[in-house]
């Protein structure tokens, strides 16, 4: 009952009041209906940046499926102080509207409100406002291929996926923050309680459990960084919650909690050894519902974020640098911690917050499964040119050996070998096991070589490692079978 219709005017009036003091500042503010669409959003910026040449950049990143160039802008307050370097994007899903809508009421405040102009002083800011515009343009979660750009971070399928990766990339940031929304009226909502239940939460922090994130990058963005946020959440009676989404286990409904996952932003931005967190706010499904007040919620993160990232731009670059000099084991697969909670619903049946016990599989609480020893490089055969292409969007540093070389090296040979025969984001997943052999071995010129000693190894041992869940075997960006050799050799020391 009630869980695909839209919300309640009861349940909208006692939970989420529409927020009044939010300005009729953005394109779809300024409309009563509908949302903010290509041709207003490219007339926004370059409005924006009419008025404020010195401050804000309008560039180009590529182009959409549809041939619509993304636009990208970049602010920061002309001075000679040192920066701290944020990347913020919104609609990489593109019926997420208020993520969108969210960004641009950001960039007007932080150019037209002098409450915030001074947090441009120490902050070099990147926003992709509209990443996913064909979808967005027809409120549809995703590319006009059919593909989630949100499960696209490590396979890099999409043309979208490539110039937001390279955008990035190039970018180099240290925090990165993605904004989406969340379903609050989910299917299987409909089965829990009496009647079914919708989700409470104006927000939920979706941040990095996978164990290849140094730990310290961690704890900053959890205690730091999130902390921070929930708590001027808390002083505007916003309710949030660590990011659950529900997942089937055994025909049984479990909840997801926190990520592993790096084709998904914010384990992919994490492994770049970054800040990153990715805002679900609730929104999904409802329309122009609640819109400003889903819109103040992104609007009060993004300032919480650039506050803090502004307050603590030195610890920030220190936690990196340490991050990016640790040398401990690679972790190629691991498990959730899975345990009973209670969370809590608003019950449709009564419109009263209602705890239920769930159990939850939980990614911040995860165990490693397979474990190896940290390679200090890579080598890929010199034919390997789609690995590499990748790799280099995904920002890694590459050399090639200049002349034929005899080299210690750990080769992969698949031991067992299983395809699957579900197509996943529009493909058939590989899954292998590995004996790995040490070996001397000849290297021809032209062999390349990836040192692990690199701000982005992590990202890149996610990849290479082929048991890995996104790795470029799991994802047939590497096809391999059974027996086979792989053309990705490791260098222990
Ligand atoms: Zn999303």
């Amino acid at each position: 009952m009630g869980q695909i219709s839209p919300q309640s005017k009861k349940i909208t009036e006692k939970f989420f009041p529409e927020n009044e003091e939010i300005l009729n500042t953005t394109p779809a503010l300024l409309k009563k209906k509908g949302f903010t669409d290509y041709e207003e959003l490219i007339a926004f910026l370059n409005n924006l940046v009419a008025k404020h040449p010195q401050k804000i950049q309008l560039s180009f990143i590529g182009e959409s499926q549809k041939g619509k160039k993304i636009p990208m802008v970049r602010l920061t307050n002309p001075n000679s102080s040192e920066k701290i370097k944020v990347w913020m994007q919104g609609g990489l899903h593109g019926n997420e509207s208020a993520s969108t809508e969210g960004m641009l009421y950001l960039l007007d405040r932080l150019l037209n409100d002098e409450s915030y102009t001074s947090l441009l002083n120490d902050i070099d800011l990147a926003i992709v406002p509209m990443a996913n515009i064909d979808g967005y343009l027809k409120v549809d979660r995703y590319a006009a291929n059919g593909l989630d750009l949100n499960r696209d971070q490590t396979k890099l399928m999409a043309p979208e996926s490539v110039v937001l990766k390279q955008a990035y990339t190039n970018f180099n940031p240290e925090v990165g923050v993605d904004f989406h929304e969340y379903t609050p009226y989910r299917k299987d909502y409909a089965t829990l309680s009496d009647f079914g239940v919708t989700a409470l939460y104006d927000a939920m922090f979706l941040y990095s459990g996978n164990l290849n994130v140094p730990k310290n990058l961690r704890q900053i963005t959890d205690t730091l960084f999130v902390e921070n946020a929930r708590k001027i959440l808390d002083e505007n009676k916003l309710k949030h919650h660590p990011y659950i989404s529900t997942t089937k286990v055994n025909g049984e409904t479990h909840f997801s909690h926190g990520s592993v996952s790096a084709r998904s932003s914010a384990t992919n931005y994490a492994l770049t050894n970054a800040i990153a967190t990715l805002i679900e706010v609730r929104g999904v499904g409802l329309g122009r519902t609640s819109f400003k007040r889903r819109i103040n919620v992104t609007f009060l993160i993004a300032i919480s974020y650039l506050k803090t990232a502004s307050q603590n731009q030195q610890l920030v670059k220190l936690a990196i640098e340490k991050a990016s000099q640790q040398k401990n084991d690679v972790v190629v697969t691991s498990v959730r911690a899975v345990y009973k909670d209670k969370v809590d619903f608003i019950d449709l049946d009564t419109n009263e917050i209602i705890a239920l016990e769930v159990t939850l599989r939980d990614a911040l609480k995860s165990k490693p499964d397979i474990v190896r020893k940290r390679p200090i490089a890579y080598l890929i055969d010199e034919n390997q040119k789609e690995i590499i292409e990748k790799l280099k969007i995904l920002g890694a540093e590459i050399e090639q050996l200049t002349e034929d070389t005899e080299i210690t090296v750990e080769t992969f040979q698949i031991d067992e070998y299983d395809r699957s025969s579900v197509t996943y984001e529009k493909m058939n997943q590989q899954t292998v096991t590995v004996k790995l052999t040490e070996e001397k071995k000849n290297f021809k010129k032209g062999t390349f070589k990836i040192s692990m000693n690199q701000r982005r190894s992590n990202i890149i041992l996610e990849v290479l490692e082929p048991e890995a869940p996104n790795s470029f075997v799991s994802f047939g960006v590497l096809e391999t079978s059974k027996g086979a050799l792989l053309p990705i050799y490791r260098i222990l020391n």
